[in-house]
């Protein structure tokens, strides 16, 4: 839950891992510091990635 806490625009980076419709993915600015934070090391960035490129295509 601390990614939510660590990101400056306020995406909710958590629910991409409980409901993907809560992720602000047109804020997010691809910044990093959600998996930098993560206790998981889970691989959020390859996750919102693969979102956003689903959005431009
Ligand atoms: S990569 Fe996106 S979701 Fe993660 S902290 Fe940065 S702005 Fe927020």
């Amino acid at each position: 839950m601390i990614c939510n806490h660590f990101c400056p625009v306020n995406a909710y980076p958590m629910s991409l891992y409980e409901n993907k419709t809560y992720f602000k993915v047109e804020q997010c600015i691809l910044c990093g510091a959600c998996e930098e934070v993560c206790e998981s090391n889970l691989p959020i960035m390859e996750k919102i990635r693969k979102i956003k490129y689903e959005i431009s295509i």
